[in-house]
């Protein structure tokens, strides 16, 4: 079943507010196996609505809308679907009563304007709003259905999961989409393609693979699409086994995260320890790290010296090499790296120093420019990198580049 979604809102278009609507429904419709055509926001004008329904209508055999449904503004969204569907409006006693209840608990009078929210489209199935004061809305025409819900993402959340999920799955007929991917180390497309030969003659026709080569690495992504989620996923699981075994001798790792969790499964079979001394990453590559779950059997732990004193005082970087280089250069990395390696005891240290910007401060460096220093049980060795601007993109840079360096050199002494 095609599907679109049109989140309406003008804090949406202004910038006011990020549209988790979409995202959230976009994740649940993928569970269930609905695929998602399209996902647009459009202002809260009856234009713009009709507009867009017209056009995801045009492509999509379902419509999920959210927003528009409140008092303050004047119901646009159920007055507009209530005109495009032909239907008129009229007084469901039953919500009334429900949001009469809510407003009695709450002591506050209720209104003409509240009655309002009860005037609901004649055609149209309501779906009761259990956490509001708007109902969601389920309306078919020609094989096509269009589902309003509010905004207010809690009560959009509450009415998808109680009311428009059960209904889709009773519809049923979807196809469930899986994936896996899988990031490969130290072999090209080509050759990963030719050892793939025999893998590729036995995938069935609903599971394709895809090759994804990026600097330094491939990965290889299983995809499939099936009626039956739970033999969907354990076909790819099995898949997935088979395609490890290929790659046995060299190094590949299940996942999207795949540096890091690549430095964890090296270091952690070769019983090796890691720290950190970072400046202008301000921790970013310590939090990559912690991000993954079981690090702290090889992850030591750091220090953020930001200040050249905590250079000095924490890591043991001389008055001499930050006067003669300024902070941002080649040796203050290294000592960094060979100061935090030496105060832990860790088998391997990573160090960073940078001008992330905007201003340079007294470095001889320009903007964007970092050095990143790995400290190797035997030797010590930097690079420069200049990742240019903002500051976001610099702090992530480096720090990405970071555990790339780490990970070739784990893989460098296999
Ligand atoms: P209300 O009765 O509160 O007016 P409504 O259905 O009219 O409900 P909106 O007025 O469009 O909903 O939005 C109410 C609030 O819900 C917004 O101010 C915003 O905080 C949140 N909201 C609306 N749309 C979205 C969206 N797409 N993603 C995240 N939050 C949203």
């Amino acid at each position: 079943m095609k599907t679109s979604i049109v989140t309406i809102g003008d804090e949406l278009l202004l910038g006011q507010i990020l549209d988790t609507n979409s995202q959230w429904i976009a994740k649940e419709l993928h569970q269930l196996g609905v695929e998602l055509v399209e996902s647009v926001s459009v202002s809260d004008s009856k234009q713009a609505i009709v507009n867009s329904l017209d056009h995801a209508l045009s492509q999509s055999d379902l419509v999920i809308i959210t927003g528009g449904l409140g008092p303050t503004k004047d119901d646009i969204t159920k007055h507009t679907l209530t005109s495009y569907f032909k239907d008129e409006l009229e007084l469901d006693v039953v919500v009334m009563n429900r949001i009469k209840a809510i407003f009695d608990k709450r002591n506050i009078p209720f209104s003409e304007l509240n009655k309002n929210q009860a005037m609901l489209p004649k055609k149209a199935i309501t779906l009761p709003n259990l956490l509001g004061t708007p109902s969601g809305m389920w309306f078919e025409k020609e094989g096509k259905i269009v589902i309003s819900l509010p905004g207010v993402p809690y009560e959009m959340k509450g009415l998808m999961l109680g009311e428009v999920l059960p209904r889709l799955r009773k519809i049923g007929g979807f196809l469930y989409q899986e994936y896996q991917t899988y990031v490969l180390y130290g072999l090209g497309e080509s050759s990963a393609a030719d050892m793939l030969d025999d893998f590729e003659d036995i995938l069935p026709d609903f599971i394709k693979l895809a090759y994804l080569p990026q600097p330094g690495r491939l990965t290889l992504r299983l995809t499939g699409k099936h009626q039956e989620k739970v033999f969907l996923q354990q076909t790819i699981a099995t898949l997935g086994e088979k395609l490890l075994s290929v790659f046995k001798d060299y190094s590949i790792v299940k996942g999207t995260e795949d540096t890091v969790a690549l430095v964890k499964k090296m270091l952690i079979a070769k019983q090796k320890t890691l720290a950190v001394a970072e400046s202008c990453t301000g921790g970013a590559i310590a939090s990559y790290i912690t991000l993954e779950s079981g690090v702290s059997s090889f992850f030591l732990g750091g220090v953020v010296a930001y200040h050249a004193n905590l250079k000095r005082e924490l890591l043991g970087v001389s008055d001499k090499i930050i006067e003669k280089h300024t902070v941002v250069s080649a040796e203050v990395a290294k000592a960094m790296a060979r100061g935090i390696q030496q105060k832990t005891g860790a088998n391997y240290a990573i160090a960073t120093t940078g001008n992330a910007g905007p201003s340079t401060d007294n470095t001889d460096e320009t903007l964007g420019v970092v050095y990143v220093s790995i400290a190797a049980e035997n030797q010590v060795f930097v690079e420069r990198f200049d990742f240019g601007q903002p500051r976001e993109k610099v702090i992530e840079q480096a720090k990405n580049k970071a555990l790339e360096m780490m990970l070739k050199e784990i893989l460098k002494n296999q």
